[in-house]
């Protein structure tokens, strides 16, 4: 199975976005005050729990928590029942934990492995939204306010003249798994600045304006590791609004074995067998961030071969 028939985290989320609801402002107020309803409340980029995860709030609670949101923006329908995301940015750490009758905030992130792969995908996406209505309260174009439409997927400038729509900035980033040119089997690891001593992961970064995911990856890989690479393939892509990024996988086969790091992002990189990333494993060390698209690059890299 490759990457991209995986469910990876964050992703394969149980909701139906319902698009076109969100353009029907009758239809969402009439949504948002129905007693089923489902409102998760989300402080500062993260969830608000109690001993069973995410709290999810209906009735009463649901609209005490919206009337002291920021924004509540529409996430979707879950079968018939409209599910909602509202901000308790605006209060003190302990009243937003005590107005959603939770007991903590958390980040999603270190919940991921005990909650059901959909509830972490929901709770990203509610986050991810909502972190961007925090950071476009104002048009960039003419400075005017923004105000949110479209279910909470959209804002519009309140300008006279201008009454630009803003939609949701996502940031490209690449993900690579480079193999060595000739056998045996190897791939390229890295050690990036600021991680721990052994901990070698996959290269990656941003995509720029105006490249293509391809060119990113060629260009990333020589500018990094110094390395020229071929036959770029995609594998998969991970949601990651972590605050706003999409992570997209790729291998690629280097032209050399020649390796040359910028010392800056990267402060070591070397070639790997499958037989050392097993023995890395069996000792205990993981293959990348579990829940990251780097892991299932890796493994399935592993899994592949001898
Ligand atoms: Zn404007």
């Amino acid at each position: 199975m490759d990457t991209a028939e995986r469910v990876l985290a964050y992703g394969g989320g149980w909701l139906d976005r319902a698009g076109p609801l969100r353009t029907d402002p009758a239809r969402m107020s009439a949504l948002l005050t129905e007693s089923t309803t489902v409102v998760l409340p989300m402080w500062r980029d993260r969830c608000l729990v109690d001993g069973d995860g995410p709290v999810r709030l209906t009735a009463e609670r649901a609209s005490l928590v919206r009337s002291a949101a920021g924004e509540t923006v529409f996430l979707g329908l879950d079968g018939d029942v409209a599910v909602f995301a509202a901000d308790l940015s605006g209060l003190p750490e302990r009243a937003a934990v005590e107005m959603a009758g939770a007991t903590r905030s958390v980040d999603v992130r270190a919940l991921v492995g005990r909650l059901e792969p959909g509830d972490a995908a929901v709770q990203a996406y509610g986050r991810g939204l909502l972190h961007w209505h925090r950071q476009q309260r104002y048009c960039g174009t003419c400075g005017a306010a923004a105000v949110a439409g479209g279910g909470g997927h959209l804002r519009t400038c309140t300008g006279g003249e201008c009454g630009r729509i803003l939609f949701p900035r996502i940031e490209p980033a690449i993900i690579v798994l480079i193999e060595a040119p000739g056998p045996p089997g190897r791939c390229l690891l890295a050690r990036h600045a600021g991680a721990s001593e052994d901990a070698y992961s996959t290269l990656a970064g941003f995509v720029e304006v105006g490249e293509s995911l391809e060119d990113a990856v060629r260009r990333e890989m020589a500018e990094e590791a110094g390395v020229t690479v071929t036959d770029v393939t995609y594998q998969g892509s991970q949601a990651w609004p972590f605050p706003a990024g999409l992570m997209v996988g790729f291998r690629a086969t280097a032209t050399s074995e020649e390796v040359r790091v910028d010392g800056e992002e990267l402060l070591e990189a070397r070639w790997f067998t499958r037989a050392e990333l097993r023995e890395r494993v069996a000792s205990g060390r993981s293959l990348g961030r579990v829940d990251a698209i780097d892991h299932q690059l890796l493994s399935t890299w592993v899994a592949a071969g001898d």
